[in-house]
């Protein structure tokens, strides 16, 4: 019996392990390895207090700091979970099962990439290592003076909203967009008016050298070169475990509702943190609130254990 498992071993679970082993709780972190960061070679710069990390470094080292506080590891899938407060028990996709006093989910968010020539797979040689970027928040000052080419999956009006926003670090920005999706009147207008050009195509191939892209090509044999890349995609919350536990779901309708900024849930003893809050995805706001969740479960099972 753990006093507290946690699903998800981000920065978020790791922030959340290492206070509780700190405190000398028994607490497993769960994880199956698909988080950005354990991919990502690029460097991080706005990590307080670890200029030019890059990611794969910054999660080994937190994962170092909560074992050497005696946190425990486990590489495995989490596929059910159910229980109360008191008595959690979590199901692993081979069969084995953990119980707990408490959970805390960090189960992050899955990006979806373009797809090239129908497989999604062929970005993995550049996401996170390159110049194929996702995320406004985190890498936008990356485009600095580059030209860039965002490139939008989902909805044009979305993507159209990307690549103004990016337009005042880039040198120049041109936005393909890559299914039927039609742009509104408002959004071409303001594109037109920032000499933003739109095309439009389905991308039939990448061509690279390493994890650096230089160009895309198009069905129709056109070649997209440019020095940067951005994509507009869905961020979709890994909800499936918050929803198996009857937890609310966000407004967004992709990210797990917490009670408070304490990351409680409407579930007792079930905690959230990370991305799958509804929140901007960045390293130290899920460590953030990773800590404060675990900070209030440990002392919730402290208040417990006084009676
Ligand atoms: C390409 C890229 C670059 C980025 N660059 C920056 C940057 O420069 N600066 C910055 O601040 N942020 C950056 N970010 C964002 C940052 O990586 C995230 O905000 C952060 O990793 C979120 O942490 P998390 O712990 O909430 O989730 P994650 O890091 O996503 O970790 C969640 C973990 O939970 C695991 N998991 C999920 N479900 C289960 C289950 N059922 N069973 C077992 N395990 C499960 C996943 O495998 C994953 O490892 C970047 C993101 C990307 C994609």
């Amino acid at each position: 019996m753990y006093d507290t498992v946690i699903v998800g071993g981000g920065p978020a679970g790791l922030a959340a392990a290492l206070h509780l082993a700190w405190h000398d709780r028994p607490v497993l972190v769960i994880d199956r390895r698909t988080g950005p960061l354990f991919f990502t070679l690029e460097k991080l710069y706005n990590v307080p207090g670890l200029p030019s990390v890059r990611g794969i470094d910054l999660q080994r080292q937190m994962r170092s700091q909560v074992e050497e506080l005696g946190g425990e590891f486990l590489r495995a899938s989490v596929v059910d979970v159910h229980g109360q407060e008191g008595d959690f028990t979590l199901v692993g996709e081979d069969g084995e099962t953990w119980r707990t006093r408490t959970v805390l989910l960090a189960t992050g968010v899955a990006r979806y990439h373009p797809t090239v020539d129908g497989d999604y797979r062929q970005c993995f040689k550049y996401a996170g290592k390159g110049n194929l970027y996702y995320c406004p928040d985190c890498e936008a000052p990356m485009i600095k003076d580059l030209s860039t080419v965002v490139i939008g999956t989902d909805s044009a009006d979305g993507a159209a909203g990307m690549a103004i926003g990016l337009s005042r670090y880039a040198a120049q920005m041109r936005l393909l967009v890559t299914n039927d999706s039609a742009l509104s009147a408002e959004r071409a207008a303001r594109l037109e008016q920032l000499d933003i050009p739109v095309l439009r195509g389905k991308i039939a191939k990448l061509v690279g050298r390493r994890s650096h892209l230089d160009a895309l090509v198009l069905g129709d044999g056109s070649q997209v070169a440019a020095e940067a890349f951005f994509v507009s995609s869905p961020t979709v919350g890994r909800t499936d475990l918050a929803e198996r536990l009857g937890i609310e779901i966000a407004a967004t309708g992709h990210h797990a509702q917490p009670k408070s900024q304490r990351g409680d849930t409407n579930v007792q003893g079930v905690w959230v943190a990370g991305d799958l809050r509804p929140m901007t995805q960045q390293v130290s706001v899920a460590v953030g609130t990773g800590n404060i969740a675990a900070v209030m479960i440990d002392q919730h099972l402290r208040r417990q254990q006084a009676g």
